[in-house]
């Protein structure tokens, strides 16, 4: 299937709006607040007014300031926005204007919100990652993606693996090193990747966390006790995965299995 430059286009403007949305969702779920209410300044609350909520560009021509009472709002909302963009434009542009698209930039979007909510409260929500694992497992079966058994397997696979590390950890340290979070995670991202997009996610998720942890260790000093979001980079991980899942098998077989 060709894709032309403007479903492309079209793709990228319609995914800056969802990608508002992301930012709503990433604020508003972990504090409790309903997304039905129309979007507005954290700190003095003035609503935004439609000319005023055009994403990135509104950010851009107040730069950066809340319109009513100065306040500066953090550069993430356009790069999310941009996030939104530019995923759904890369869906499209992979995989057309089909199933699998859908499929593909909803993971992506369930990705960035939990990295971020990761990031700033150090959980991944329930209300998120239950009902987007039922909500993928259900899209395996339209998309030729994914074969729904694989996504089935795949989700109890990805759980299951995190759940036996945290499981160990626990018996060996004596306390918890991570979350049931972590666990629910993996049940979303199996159910849209499959078992084998599972353990790659899971694979090159603890590879970078590692490498970033450790580097984090070296400057910050703080550490082994300092905590890393391990969902934020699963996110990335998983992203990474959707897109590029054979690709990065083959070269891994390629570079270190196939080999002698
Ligand atoms: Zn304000």
């Amino acid at each position: 299937m060709t894709v032309d430059g403007f479903a492309v286009g079209t793709a990228f403007v319609f995914g800056l709006l969802f990608g508002s949305f992301l930012n709503a969702v990433i604020y508003r779920v972990p504090l409790g607040i309903s997304l039905l209410r129309p979007s507005g300044c954290p700190r003095c609350e003035t609503q935004i007014s439609w000319s005023r909520n055009v994403p990135v560009l509104s950010w851009v021509m107040l730069r950066g300031r809340c319109a009513s009472c100065g306040e500066s709002i953090s550069v993430r909302y356009p790069l999310v926005e941009l996030l939104g963009g530019g995923l759904l434009a890369l869906s499209v542009w992979q995989w057309g204007l089909t199933i699998s698209t859908v499929s593909v930039a909803l993971f992506c979007y369930l990705m960035v919100v939990l990295a971020l909510i990761d990031v700033d409260h150090r959980i991944l929500p329930n209300v998120i990652t239950l009902p987007g694992a039922v909500v993928g497992l259900a899209l395996s079966f339209f998309d030729p993606r994914v074969e729904w058994l694989d996504a089935l397997i795949g989700g109890f696979l990805g759980g299951g693996l995190l759940y036996f590390v945290a499981w160990a950890y626990l018996k060996l340290r004596g306390r918890e090193g991570m979350g049931m979070g972590d666990v629910k995670m993996m049940l979303l991202v199996g159910s849209f990747l499959g078992w084998q997009g599972a353990l790659m996610t899971i694979f090159v998720g603890s590879l970078v966390g590692s490498v970033v942890g450790v580097a984090m260790i070296a400057v910050s000093r703080k550490g082994w006790e300092y905590a890393l979001p391990f969902g934020t980079f699963l996110a990335a991980a998983g992203v990474l995965v959707a897109f590029r899942g054979p690709q990065i098998f083959a070269w891994y077989w390629s570079t270190f299995a196939a080999t002698g």
